[in-house]
């Protein structure tokens, strides 16, 4: 193109004002801010001016250039932080935003939210009253524990149970317990964090009650067990029942804290899943303190919930650092609701998806996962296979590390396009839908899709493949 041309074309470029007095009649605008049509206007300019010069796309009509600013302005408004299917089968995706919060945890937060409340008031003696009540008797019943307070997460109940009760003092762990979580939690860099000193004994797979007793110093403040919630030694191993720590904790006059991670207030063996002890075995066990998420097994939102002995809680309940890990009060609106639901161990199964999805039977997803073969198979051309398959299903989250849960799986193929494509076409949808690839295979796991998502990824899996 030579330069006539070029200038040419540019001199026929609509102008802003020209631009927003269009945008003005266009119903389709009505919904998007100003500043943000008024910016896409000129970014939409800028980039047609560049691509005149370089001879790239030349549109300059002002219905196309109209739709290109739609376009950006659309992609602007919309949040950043966006709702995902979840076709994983990893129930905790922490990466996905772990447990999705029962409805009585939502109305309880919308009720609490939209209006003032009792959040630090006691309404019976008209006096300040104390933000971790809503929780404390309640976890206290579920649990058998003396006392409890509920923090920001379980990163920060740990790092602030190990600075109240053991700064500069020496905190002993088995080297089969220095676990790593994703996004950089560690136990040695907490401990560093939290002023105390590490103080590791045994060896990776084995660690025995003598190791703690021989490693006990006038400077010793704890013993600390941490649950593998994300890994297994297997073979010949063998380590200290807390029970047995405490033991020899009352012996030496020293306290015994167990990080259960994931923490459970169910025994889930009763649904065919791991039999790890529950918070309620811990706490019979005798641990002073205990620590554990809530957004893990329990299945409520992200909080780190402590509980143990009144002495002990007392000592962390007066530490600084609690009123900087502070749970805010839609998190505690949402776990004194979800907490409220373990009265009933039957009735919470249903009602906690997290309990729900874990504990689906097999048949149960074999019967959806048929249902939307069924919807798909029909209307997927030719070149698309599609078919049911026994794969597995994962809980995450740090649970149940080495355990596969049976399911029933859709797998597809297509001679058109790549799994990998299919998965990035999926994933990039304007509701995401993230699945994952197994031999050469897209798969989409029923067990964590919801039921009010199961005609998205029918129609987008139609919209895609077709
Ligand atoms: C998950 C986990 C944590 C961190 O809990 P968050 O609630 O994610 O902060 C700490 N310790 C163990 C053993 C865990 O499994």
């Amino acid at each position: 193109m030579d330069n006539n041309k070029k200038q040419s074309l540019l001199r026929k470029l609509p102008g802003v004002d020209n631009l927003l007095e269009l945008i003005k009649k266009d119903v389709r605008f009505k919904q998007i801010p100003q500043n943000v049509y008024k910016s896409k206007i000129r970014y939409t300019l800028e980039n047609i001016r560049a691509n005149i010069l370089n001879e790239d796309k030349i549109e300059v009509s002002a219905k196309k250039i109209l739709a290109t600013i739609l376009e950006h302005a659309k992609k602007d408004i919309k949040n950043n932080l966006t709702g995902v299917i979840n076709a994983t089968g990893v129930v905790l995706h922490t990466n996905l935003g772990r447990s999705l919060l029962c409805k009585e945890a939502l109305k309880n937060i919308t009720s609490i939210s939209s209006g003032y409340s009792n959040l630090e008031y006691n309404i019976q003696k008209g006096t300040r009253g104390i933000r971790y009540s809503a929780v404390e008797e309640l976890i206290c019943e579920l649990t058998g524990a003396e006392a409890a307070i509920a923090v920001n997460n379980n990163a920060g109940a740990v790092l602030l149970s190990l600075n109240s009760l053991a700064e500069n003092k020496e905190v002993i762990v088995s080297r089969g317990e220095l676990v790593e979580i994703g996004g950089s939690f560690r136990i040695p860099d907490v401990m560093t964090k939290s002023n105390a000193i590490l103080k590791e004994v045994g060896t990776t797979n084995r660690t025995h009650a003598k190791d703690y007793t021989k490693a006990i110093s006038d400077n010793t403040g704890l013993f600390l067990k941490v649950h593998t919630s994300n890994y297994q030694i297997e073979g010949f191993t063998s380590n200290v029942p807390v029970a047995d720590l405490v033991t020899i904790g009352k012996k030496y006059d020293i306290p015994v804290m167990e990080d259960l991670g994931s923490g459970m207030l169910i025994d889930f063996s009763k649904y065919g899943l791991g039999s790890e002890p529950t918070i309620i075995d811990t706490v019979k066990s005798g641990a002073d303190v205990i620590s554990f998420s809530g957004d893990k097994l329990l299945g409520g939102p992200q909080a780190g919930i402590i509980l143990g002995k009144k002495n002990i809680i007392d000592i962390i309940k007066s530490n600084p650092l609690t009123r900087a890990l502070r749970i805010d009060k839609l998190t505690l609106a949402a776990l004194e609701a979800t907490l409220r639901l373990y009265r009933d161990d039957i009735d919470v199964i249903k009602k906690i998806p997290t309990l729900r999805m874990l504990t689906e039977p097999y048949a149960n997803i074999k019967r959806r996962a048929s249902a939307i073969l069924k919807k798909l198979e029909p209307v997927l051309p030719k070149n698309v296979e599609i078919k049911l398959a026994d794969l597995f299903s994962r809980p995450g989250g740090g649970a149940f590390p080495s355990l596969k849960l049976p399911s029933c799986c859709i797998t597809i193929q297509s001679k058109k396009i790549s799994a990998a494509e299919l998965e990035k076409k999926l994933r990039n949808n304007d509701t995401p839908i993230i699945g994952r690839i197994e031999d050469n295979c897209f798969v989409i796991d029923p067990r964590t899709i919801q039921k009010d998502e199961e005609k998205i990824v029918c129609e987008t899996l139609i919209k895609i493949l077709n």
